[in-house]
């Protein structure tokens, strides 16, 4: 059995989806997990249950994998070099994952490498964060902790320089970043996949829809975007993506401006939501891809299979049964593609996405949207 084992750290529905896309291939799969119920722990065969924080049990897990890769970015910096030092691979290097880990360090080294960035700096107190909006066009500014922000947590939108949001970022206990508050059209993502090798393939831009900072739509590609824009973001990632040594599935989250200028918000080095579609929408999906990169192995076509795609995230709604909801969405839409992650429904987490695909926008968008309302329960027919 010369097959290789890739070890996952980390066991929400990213993990799973990663899983799911190794089997055609042969390829086997372990997971550090922190409990068996969560998403991929319930699928996949050979799961350990332990703290992806502690040094000893990563370096147990990762003795019976050929490579680590990851569900999540919050494994330490440190214990990710020291995993290297034993000889183990781990792709996305943390010489890479860095600049997923910590918005600060991401911000410095794309400035350095010439990636337009919002104007931005750390900043030590409220009356720095006065000062920051002083040297610009004043407020609002946008205040992020550097570390352990998702979703939108870890993100406050500062009005005024007496707002009193203003001191909640500085209670975390981790460096704090100002940026200037974008004003944007909308928000797009450009996601691409490298290899060790160097081989990279850049996926379609997107078009990413947050609603209360959760991604709850993704049209794949980005709806009238102008196409000297779309390859001045592809380049941009492809470039991200060498500069900085990235391997597997690397997400670039960018705002689009209203005088068209495209500035990266954020990096996720690791299979994304904005990237979800491509389960039913690429010739090769971006988890296949990261299997495929993570082995270093030739990456698959990351082209469309039609003209659009969307992607509606299924959130938890007050409504726990989505099982009996699918009858009427399988019924009404034979040509829905439905990935639900065993999760336990809470309201607004993630439990599921719907993609559908054609020809017609309006009709793939309504498709969508309709089997995601449907299935959280806030429509009845
Ligand atoms: P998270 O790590 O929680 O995903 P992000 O940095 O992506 O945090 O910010 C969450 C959301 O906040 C973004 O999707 C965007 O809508 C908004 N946001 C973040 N930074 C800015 C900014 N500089 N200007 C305007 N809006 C912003």
């Amino acid at each position: 059995m010369t097959f290789p084992v890739v070890g996952m750290i980390g066991g929400g529905q990213l993990a799973r989806m990663t899983h799911e896309a190794g089997i055609p291939l042969g390829i086997r799969f372990k997971l550090l997990s922190d409990t068996p119920q969560d998403s991929a722990a319930q699928v996949v065969n050979e799961v350990v249950i332990g703290d992806y924080r502690d040094l000893e049990t990563l370096r147990a897990f990762a003795r019976g994998c050929d490579v680590i890769t990851f569900d999540h970015e919050h494994v330490p910096t440190e214990h990710l070099r020291a995993l290297e030092a034993d000889g183990i691979a781990v792709r996305p290097g943390p010489d890479a994952l860095v600049h997923a880990q910590d918005k600060g360090v991401m911000r410095a080294r794309l400035t350095e490498i010439g990636v337009a960035c919002p104007r931005h700096r750390i900043v030590a107190d409220p009356a720095d964060v006065a000062a920051f909006a002083a040297e610009g066009d004043g407020f609002p500014v946008v205040l992020k902790t550097v570390r352990g922000g998702y979703d939108g947590k870890g993100v406050w939108v500062i009005k005024s320089a007496d707002d009193p949001a203003v001191t909640e970022p500085f209670k975390a206990g981790v460096e704090v970043l100002a940026e200037e508050k974008v004003d944007f059209v909308r928000e797009l993502a450009a996601n691409v996949v490298r290899s060790p090798h160097g081989q990279a393939v850049a996926y379609p831009v997107v078009e990413s829809r947050q609603v209360a900072g959760v991604c709850d739509t993704v049209i794949a590609p980005a709806p009238d975007l102008d196409a000297d824009l779309a390859l001045q973001a592809e380049r941009m990632a492809l470039t991200i993506a060498k500069e900085l040594g990235v391997v597997g599935h690397l997400a670039v989250e960018l705002f689009q401006t209203r005088d068209g200028r495209i500035l990266v918000n954020e990096l996720a080095m690791r299979p994304h939501n904005s990237g979800h579609w491509s389960m039913d929408g690429a010739v090769t999906s971006q988890f296949a891809n990261h299997v495929r990169a993570v082995l270093d192995l030739p990456l698959g076509d990351p082209r469309p299979r039609q003209p659009w795609t969307v992607m509606v995230n299924v959130l938890g709604g007050d409504y726990p049964d989505m099982y009996s909801a699918y009858l009427h969405c399988m019924a009404r839409d034979p040509q829905l593609k439905i990935h639900m992650y065993g999760k336990d429904v809470k309201p607004g987490r993630k439990v599921g996405h719907v993609n559908t695909y054609g020809d017609d926008l309006d009709d793939v968008l309504e498709r969508a949207t309709h089997a995601a309302h449907y299935l959280r329960g806030t429509i009845t027919e």
